[in-house]
């Protein structure tokens, strides 16, 4: 009896384990396309980007040399940049904020050694690393706010696709951005 139970608690922490990594497995994401929430609540119009690293900077894994933390840095400025690749149309919105989240963990501080031991660990989790983006206007005449343009793929010609999921003027869209087609235009009666 008592092996018939030990044999059942293994099943079950076996189907709990492939569930984990399943789960684990399904937040990895796919090169080449982008993700981007553009929501208007008020005045405020929050925008947030989860871009690929592999895309952004060419790979995923912990820079080894001086050339890859070198790419690490000046894309990080780039996306911080946002006049270089987001024009918005109308509503005269004015940005309050852009944060760039690296995956990457190139500081020079004292605690180096800790983060090493940190990334090892996160490694073993997952081989695939997003670059955050999270951008926040104010605009003045939210109600005329036309279109977005995003122009992302001049400078990272990896990235292919940017899906938008946008709540605007109270209408929800899903729209699709390509080298093609950057801009999103949200006044759909027009
Ligand atoms: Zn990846």
């Amino acid at each position: 009896m008592k092996v018939v139970s030990n044999l059942i608690l293994f099943m079950f922490c076996l189907v709990l384990t492939v569930s984990i990594t399943i789960v684990l497995a399904v937040g990895a994401h796919e090169h080449g396309k982008s993700y981007m929430t553009v929501i208007l609540d008020d005045s405020i119009l929050s925008m947030s980007l989860k871009l690929s690293a592999s895309d952004v900077v060419g790979f995923e894994y912990q820079p080894t040399n001086e050339k890859e933390i070198e790419v690490i840095g000046q894309s990080t400025l780039l996306l911080n940049d946002t006049d270089k690749w987001l024009a918005l149309t109308g509503g005269a919105c004015i940005q309050k904020t852009a944060k760039v989240t690296s995956p990457f963990d190139v500081v020079t501080d004292k605690h180096q050694h800790e983060h090493e031991h940190e990334h090892e660990h996160k490694n073993e989790r997952s081989v695939h690393h997003d670059f955050l983006v999270d951008i926040e206007y104010s605009c003045k005449r939210a109600a005329a706010l036309v279109a977005l343009e995003v122009n992302l793929q001049s400078f990272f010609t990896d990235i292919h696709q940017i899906e938008v999921q946008w709540i605007i003027h109270n209408k929800q869209g899903l729209s699709v951005i390509e080298s093609s087609n950057q801009e999103i235009m949200f006044n759909h009666e027009r």
